[in-house]
């Protein structure tokens, strides 16, 4: 489970009289504190919580933040605790890391984990460089700002030019309509593509005259589903991808595109908004018939470039305009290597965030 890069440190923590079990990953710190969300799930493992520290190891390099890579995850099922419960997990969790963080780790929150668990975190360390996505009271820049749909809307708008494409003329679907593919969808049609397909848990909506986002936005808070839009054809959730649009993006689950789909996608263009929604090996299958994806960890580093802007108490004006310059500077660089080197964007990425990672590295070989 290691190689050159690391993990450097596995801690696991427990609290027998709670019950609790948790572990940290800190996978490598050559470019900084280790820098990943905590996870409260009944599933996590050391094994799941090592390949997302791994994965914050490249993004926090391509996005060149001095940060390294960790992630965290605390073993429980929050949904059958009581808010007590739970936050005694999270302080007991945090008592437990009290030697590594924020030196050696820096948390986020994750999956069942919000603004309330990092002030707790925060709280129980004692040191507000301890986590971010804290309460705005405590300095934190709040997830309804959209950051991390705004840098996707970007790597998107950097890899349409890279097409010939001119944005006013595309059309574009969006798989997901929460916090990533709301934003993602408000900032595209700002600049003038057409959103035509866009798609939630409940099913898929096509319209190819055009979605409305401000109705869309409307319908989506009134009914709780994309699909009661109105006007339009409506089909299951999965179909999102095979809709006919320029430019697909994915904003919710993981592993939505499989080998068998790719024959059927008409999109030119895929940016991977949510994490791992395909394999490499789709992804290669895809750049085969000719489609470009922009891969997760280069298109949605928005999340954490506003985490480090929060870590050294910047504002929103600051962390706007360090998405912009980074994602769109990164993206580049990832598709003109790709392209020179006649490999997928993904490998482009990788290079390059390993070459930075080995730059300053002196335990890796
Ligand atoms: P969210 O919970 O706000 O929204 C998820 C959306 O996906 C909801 O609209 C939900 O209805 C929809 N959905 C669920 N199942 C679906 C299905 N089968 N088909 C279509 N839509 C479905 O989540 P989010 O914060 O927008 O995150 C979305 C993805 O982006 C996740 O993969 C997440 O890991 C990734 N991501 C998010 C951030 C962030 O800052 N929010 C940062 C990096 C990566």
């Amino acid at each position: 489970m290691f190689d050159e890069f690391g993990p450097e440190k596995i801690i696991e923590v427990y609290n027998p009289k709670l019950g609790m079990k948790g572990v940290v990953v800190i996978d490598n710190t050559a470019l900084g504190p280790g820098k990943g969300g905590i996870r409260f799930t009944p599933t996590v493992d050391k094994g799941e919580v090592f390949k997302l520290a791994r994965t914050m190891t490249w993004k926090n390099a391509l996005a060149e933040l001095p940060f390294g890579g960790a992630k965290a995850g605390i073993i429980g099922n929050p949904k059958q605790m009581s808010h007590d419960e739970k936050d005694a997990w999270v302080k007991a969790f945090a008592e437990g890391l009290k030697c590594v963080c924020p030196g050696q780790y820096i948390a986020a929150p994750d999956i069942s984990m919000a603004e309330h668990e990092m002030e707790i975190f925060v709280n129980t360390i004692g040191d507000k460089k301890a986590c971010t996505g804290k309460p705005e009271h405590m300095g934190g820049l709040p997830h309804e700002l959209g950051s991390t749909g705004f840098g996707v809307f970007h790597a998107a708008k950097v890899a349409i030019e890279h097409l010939g494409l001119d944005i006013k003329q595309v059309t574009f679907g969006v798989e997901g309509f929460g916090n990533v593919g709301l934003f993602v969808s408000k900032f595209m049609t700002e600049a003038k593509a057409k959103l035509v397909a866009v798609s939630d848990s409940k099913g898929t909506l096509y319209n190819k005259d055009g979605i409305d986002f401000k109705k869309l936005e409307k319908v989506k808070k009134e009914t709780g589903k994309v699909t009661s839009y109105g006007e339009g054809k409506v089909f299951p959730c999965k179909d999102i991808i095979y809709q006919d649009v320029d430019v697909l993006v994915t904003a919710a689950i993981p592993d939505l595109i499989k080998k068998e789909d790719v024959p059927k996608i008409k999109a030119k263009l895929i940016v991977a908004g949510s994490n791992i929604p395909t394999t490499p090996e789709v992804e290669a299958a895809l750049a085969k018939r000719g489609i470009l994806v922009v891969p997760d960890f280069v298109a949605n580093a928005g999340g954490v470039i506003s985490s480090y802007v929060e870590h050294i108490n910047g504002t929103k004006e600051q962390m706007f305009k360090l998405i912009e310059e980074k994602i769109t500077k990164n993206t580049k660089l990832v598709l003109e290597k790709a392209e020179q080197e006649g490999i997928i964007p993904r490998e482009a990425g990788l290079k390059i965030a390993k070459q930075r990672v080995l730059a300053k590295c002196k335990t890796c070989k």
